[in-house]
């Protein structure tokens, strides 16, 4: 059995495609990546935004209509999935044979099998409390850095958002565990370590918190770079940023979601902070960490926001000068409380005219914050020798995890490089190494 996954939304469903193709390989299947070879064909799909899921189902259509003289079974996993069930009577309308939802990948092998033997659609889509795959060793494709989910879930139910529906309550796993992995990743080459979670600083194991699962993380030897993604701006103690300022290994950036900048909005989006706890955590990593990096999410066009209160978000923006910003207009998810209690009254116009201006405000605050590193050295993490555009150069990321072309082929990936940076656009940096 030959099984192709093809993986949407985020880094925490790149993961989950790597736990899959372990418990796949588990099971004496195979994976591939030539499409057109598989028997199996699985979409790890994403519910945040209509967009994104929109995109998924026309993709199952299309993969339908390319293998219609050899039909292979096709399953969706992810957030998708666990929506999914209320529209499984209409399979004539959607051709999926299987369905597996977040915290039933070690149930996937016997769902292929019931696949392969049944008229019905199986599924698995309930959601664990305890489910965190600890035991799974990820099958990685290799690179430089490592996604290692430490938690998963989301208990936070911000009223405009999916994934505490989709991907259940917040459960940890053990230091212990996340340490031998990362132990192991180092031994096989990998050089830096992404800790995951859909709130990744709420991390809670017995008496160990994220700070110290941060810092015990952070001295495993040979590992030159420790990142985390996503951060809730309620969940950042003094002694988390301690923390981070005092290890060398820890990057210094914050992927800081803001969503909205006025306080009214932020309170339908339960997002528990106002503007000036926002502005005033903002001063004090800043204090603490110096030179932090820090970027962001935003949403606008929640229900009812007002020219004056997107003015708040805008005023965010310009007084904080973020390093980058995803920006999005916001989308009724189904079963969220935003949905349920407040219209998508926004006109589809003025979310438009809102996440463009935004977005040319932060383009400009990017390449202002970029041009200004002209003439700094910096540590590169080298991740390929060539780039897109040249086999003559080399790339990799700056500390800030900015993109770094280097102008020559001679870095060696996985090494750490000292480089002058010589131009800026508003997302990539490029830069000559000093021993070049
Ligand atoms: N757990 C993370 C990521 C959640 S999803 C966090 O809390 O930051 C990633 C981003 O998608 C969110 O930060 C938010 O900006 C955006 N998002 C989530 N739901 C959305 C919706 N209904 N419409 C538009 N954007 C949304
Ligand atoms: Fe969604 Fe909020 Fe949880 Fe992030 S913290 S996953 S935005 S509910």
């Amino acid at each position: 059995m030959k099984i192709y996954i093809e993986t949407y939304g985020c880094q925490m469903n790149e993961y989950d495609s790597e736990i899959v193709r372990a418990v796949i390989a588990a099971a004496d299947m195979e994976s591939t990546s030539d499409i057109h070879a598989a028997d199996v064909i699985l979409l790890n799909t994403c519910a945040v935004r209509e967009h994104a899921a929109r995109r998924v189902i026309a993709r199952i259509h299309e993969i339908h209509h390319l293998r219609r003289d050899a039909p292979a079974l096709i399953g969706v996993l992810g957030c998708m999935a666990t929506n999914l069930k209320k529209n499984l009577p209409k399979r004539k309308k959607l051709p999926i044979d299987f369905v597996a939802g977040p915290d039933a990948y070690r149930r996937l092998p016997e769902l292929i099998r019931a696949a392969t033997t049944s008229d019905e659609v199986p599924y698995d889509i309930e959601l664990s409390d305890y489910e965190t795959y600890a035991d799974v060793y990820p099958r990685r494709e290799g690179g430089i850095n490592a996604w290692l989910a430490v938690m998963r879930g989301c208990n936070n139910f911000c009223s405009y958002c999916v994934v505490p529906y989709s991907r259940g309550r917040e459960r940890s796993r053990s230091p212990q565990s996340v340490v031998a992995e990362t132990q192991r990743l180092v031994a096989e080459g990998f050089r830096q370590v992404t800790l995951l979670g859909q709130n990744v600083n709420s991390y809670r194991h017995e008496d160990v918190d994220f700070a110290e699962l941060l810092r015990r993380v952070s001295e495993v030897p040979g590992v030159l770079r420790v990142r985390f993604i996503s951060p809730h701006p309620k969940d950042f103690p003094l002694h988390l940023l301690k923390v981070m300022a005092g290890h060398p290994t820890i990057c210094k950036h914050v992927h800081l979601p803001l969503q909205a900048g006025n306080d009214r909005i932020l309170k339908l989006m339960r997002r528990t902070y106002s503007k000036k706890h926002y502005l005033d955590l903002v001063e004090q990593m800043r204090s603490i960490i110096p030179g932090l990096a820090l970027s962001t999410d935003i949403i606008v066009g929640f229900p009812g926001e007002s020219d004056a209160e997107f003015e708040d978000t805008v005023d965010v923006v310009q007084r904080v000068r973020f390093d980058s910003a995803f920006i999005f207009k916001y989308s009724e998810r189904p079963g969220t409380l935003a949905a349920r209690k407040y219209p998508d009254d926004v006109p589809e116009a003025v979310k438009t005219e809102r996440i463009v201006r935004l977005n040319e405000m932060q383009r400009q605050i990017s390449t202002e914050i970029f041009s200004a590193q002209i003439g700094a050295v910096q540590d590169i993490l080298v991740e390929r020798q060539g780039t897109k555009k040249s086999a003559q150069q080399s790339q990799g990321r700056n500390d800030a995890n900015i993109m770094v072309i280097l102008n020559s082929a001679t870095q060696v990936p996985g090494t750490m490089v000292r480089a002058r940076i010589h131009d800026a656009t508003a997302h990539v940096l490029k830069g000559k190494a000093l021993d070049d």
